[in-house]
Formats: C-alpha cells, sequence, structure tokens
C-alpha cells in the first residue's frame, strides 16, 4: 500500500522508516525493508526485515540489527493476496535471494504465471501475488541472460493488473528499478540521490525535485543517473517539477 525507497549517500534505514510513517494514513497491516550495504554487498547480500504490525513493531525488530546501508527499499502492506503477516509482508526476496520487490496493488494473472515457475521447479515462500512477480523477474533474467532492466520490462508486459513496484538487486547497491501501472509513484531527484514513493509526502523535506512517472513507465536509476523508459521500450525525457506539497508538523 505504501512505497518509499532510496539511493543515495544518506543512512537509507531512517530515512525509509520515517517515510513509511508518512504514509501511515493511507492504513495498513504489515511492513518491511530490504537493505544493501554497497561497501559489503558481496558477503552481506540484501538484508530483508518485515513485521506484521505497525512501522512502530518493524522498528522493534530492527533495534539492535546491523542496518547499515546507503539504498534500500521499504514498504507498507494492505493485504491482498495472503493472510497478513510476516511471511507474506514486503519486501519480497527471488528464489536465489539476489533480487527483492516491493509492490503496491495486484498481479490478476498471478495464478498462471505462478503455475509456470512451479513447473520450472520455483518453490514459493510466501501466498502473494507480488512473490510471483519478483520470482518470474529471476526466471525471464536467468533464461535470457538480459539485463534486469530488461528482465522487469519483459515480465511487465505480461502482467495484468495494477501495480507500482520498486526492485533491487545485491548485484549492483547504484541501482533501483520502479515502474507502475495504476498505482502511484513519485520520484524525488537530489543531488546524487533519488527517492522513490507512493507520494510526495516522504520526499519533500530533501527535494522539491520530482518526477511524477507516467502509467506503463520505468525508471531506472543506476550509477547516479535517472532513465525512463516505456513498456515498449522507448525511452522518455522524464518532466521534472517542483513539488507543491507542504508538509504538515
Ligand atoms: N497484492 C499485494 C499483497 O497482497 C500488495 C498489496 C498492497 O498494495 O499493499 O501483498
Amino acid at each position: 500500500c505504501g512505497i518509499v525507497a532510496y539511493v543515495g549517500y544518506r543512512e537509507a534505514a531512517p530515512l525509509i522508516l520515517k517515510g513509511l510513517k508518512r504514509l501511515e494514513y493511507r492504513g495498513y497491516d504489515s511492513a518491511g525493508v530490504a537493505l544493501l550495504d554497497a561497501e559489503n554487498a558481496g558477503q552481506t547480500g540484501l538484508r530483508v526485515y518485515k513485521k506484521k504490525g505497525k512501522v512502530a513493531d518493524l522498528e522493534n525488530e530492527l533495534a539492535g540489527k546491523e542496518l547499515n546501508a546507503n539504498i534500500g527499499i521499504g514498504h507498507t502492506r494492505w493485504a491482498t493476496h495472503g493472510a497478513p503477516n510476516d511471511v507474506n509482508a514486503h519486501p519480497h526476496e527471488s528464489h536465489d535471494r539476489k533480487l527483492a520487490i516491493i509492490h503496491n496493488g495486484i498481479i490478476e494473472n498471478y495464478a498462471a504465471i505462478k503455475q509456470n515457475l512451479l513447473r520450472k521447479g520455483h518453490v514459493f515462500r510466501s501466498e502473494t501475488d507480488s512473490e510471483v512477480l519478483i520470482q518470474f523477474i529471476e526466471d525471464i533474467r536467468k533464461e535470457t541472460g538480459s539485463s534486469l532492466e530488461e528482465a522487469v520490462r519483459q515480465a511487465l508486459q505480461e502482467v495484468v493488473g495494477a501495480y507500482a513496484i520498486v526492485v533491487i538487486s545485491e548485484d549492483d547497491p547504484t541501482q533501483l528499478i520502479a515502474a507502475r501501472k495504476g498505482s502511484p509513484l513519485v520520484i524525488g531527484v537530489g543531488e546524487n540521490e533519488y527517492f522513490f514513493a507512493s507520494d510526495a509526502t516522504p520526499i519533500i523535506e530533501y527535494t522539491k525535485d520530482v518526477v511524477y512517472l507516467n502509467d506503463l513507465e520505468i525508471a531506472v536509476v543506476r550509477a547516479g543517473e535517472l532513465k525512463v523508459i516505456t513498456l515498449d521500450n522507448t525511452q522518455t525525457t522524464p518532466y521534472i517539477q517542483k513539488v507543491e506539497l507542504e508538509l504538515e508538523a
């Protein structure tokens, strides 16, 4: 239901948790984060923490954990497929745990995609439609040898439904890939940093420059650069505008 993601030079974990609290008004039943420590990415991989309940419950879960990261994704879930519990909370990881996704919305044809993946030997940890999407992306990537960006694009071409997603990969601590259809997604463009969120409230204390991603667009941030392509693979020029929203104290 709520998305916050960050890549840049700040501590990602507190920023994402604060952003998720700004989105609490949207309603949710669980919360989670995936963090990547650029310097130690090879050893630690993605660190995923998720918990049924409030963002405050997630914060309790995080107490004493290693949270060092300058890139990460966070989510508040409003369950549509699968009960509200720790396992069904987002982020969801790929089978090899090298990728993680946060997703708002519903993948309507998830059952058909899941059947195909089950036949190929995939094992699922959760009951969600969202986990099916990240395992589908992983599968395309392995089958075709294509980049993550291209695998996301190909997967989304097969998807029926509504979504805002952000994908993070252990293999590139400078990269976040986001996309939307139906569900909102705002990108904050800072200096050497980027923010993604369901609305601008988690972003505006850091930058007023935002891009409202259009339906059927994919945003790729990699090595400090933002690129936007359409689902049919045409590059578009992102329109950066000043956000007008004022933040309540
Ligand atoms: N359909 C997904 C799920 O049930 C995402 C729900 C949401 O938008 O939070 O996990």
